[in-house]
C-alpha cells in the first residue's frame, strides 16, 4: 500500500522509521511519502494560513495550497482514499482501520492552527477524529490511524496475530502473564502454568468476556448481540 502525508510539519512523523512501521516498508507492504505543505504555497514567505473570514481567534489553512498538493500527490497515488484529520470527523476505531487497511491506497491531509478551510472537505473522501479531544494537529492523528492500519496489512505481521487482539472480535484482550510465575506474592493464574490448552483457552475467553463486560459495557452490548445474531 502507498500512503502519502501532506503537512506542515513532517518531521513529526519519525515513527513511521521504528518498530512494525520500519519493518512494514523493509518487507515492502507499504511506502511511505511526506510532502510538505509550503511547497504548495504560492508565496515567497512559504504561508499557507490566514487569518479566519468572520474575525476571531487563530490562523486557518488555506484551501489552494492544500489543493494544489492533493492534486500533485494524485499523480503518484491515483486511487488512495484521502483522509481529513478533524476533531469534527467520524470516531476512528478498529472497524473502519479494516477498511482502510483494504484500500488501494491512503492520502492523509493533516490539519493545523484552527483548522482547515472548510472548502477542503470536498476533495476528501472521509474526515477522521481519533477521539474527542483536541491536539495540536493533524500529524498525531494521521500517525495513530497509518500505524493501526498497516499492522493489519498482509505480511506486515505473522499470520492471525491481530485477529484475537482487543476490539477484532468485539471483546478487549485477556490478561497477560510472563516469568516469573510468582512476583511479591502476586502468583500467575494456576490454569496458565497447568499445559492444558483447551483449558487455557477456556479461562482467556471468559477472562475477556468478564473485563470486556466490566470495563466497557458498551461493547459488550454489542458482543452479545453479534453473538445473538450469528446463532439465528
Ligand atoms: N478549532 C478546531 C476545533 O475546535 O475543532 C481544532 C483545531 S486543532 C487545534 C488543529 C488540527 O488538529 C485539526 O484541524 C485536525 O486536523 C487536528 N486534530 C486535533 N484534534 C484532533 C482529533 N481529536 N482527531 C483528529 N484530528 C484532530
Amino acid at each position: 500500500m502507498r500512503i502519502d502525508v501532506l503537512t506542515v510539519f513532517p518531521e513529526v512523523f519519525t515513527p513511521l522509521n521504528a518498530s512494525i512501521m520500519k519493518r512494514a516498508q523493509e518487507k515492502k507492504c507499504v511506502s511511505f511519502y511526506l510532502w510538505n505543505l509550503r511547497d504548495f504555497a504560492n508565496n515567497a514567505y512559504k504561508q499557507v494560513d490566514d487569518a479566519p473570514f468572520g474575525g476571531g481567534r487563530g490562523m486557518v489553512l488555506q484551501c489552494e495550497p492544500i489543493f494544489r498538493g492533493l492534486q500533485e500527490i494524485r499523480k503518484h497515488n491515483q486511487t488512495g482514499y484521502v483522509i481529513l484529520t478533524s476533531p469534527q470527523g467520524e470516531l476512528f476505531n478498529q472497524e473502519i482501520a479494516c477498511k482502510l487497511a483494504e484500500k488501494p491506497g491512503l492520502i492523509f491531509v493533516c490539519g493545523h492552527y484552527e483548522g482547515v478551510d472548510e472548502r477542503v472537505i470536498t476533495i476528501c473522501d472521509q474526515e477522521l477524529s481519533i477521539g474527542d479531544y483536541i491536539l495540536t494537529g493533524g500529524e498525531l492523528p494521521t500517525m495513530v490511524i497509518i500505524d493501526t492500519v498497516v499492522r493489519l496489512l498482509p505480511g506486515v505481521l505473522p499470520e492471525g496475530a491481530t485477529d484475537k487482539e482487543s476490539f477484532a472480535k468485539g471483546l478487549l484482550d485477556w490478561p497477560c502473564y510472563t516469568r516469573p510465575a510468582e512476583f511479591q506474592g502476586m502468583k500467575v493464574p494456576e490454569v496458565l502454568l497447568s499445559g492444558d490448552h483447551a483449558a487455557v483457552e477456556r479461562w482467556r475467553q471468559q477472562q475477556a468476556e468478564e473485563r470486556t463486560k466490566q470495563r466497557r459495557p458498551d461493547l459488550y452490548q454489542k458482543y452479545l448481540q453479534r453473538k445473538k445474531e450469528s446463532t439465528q
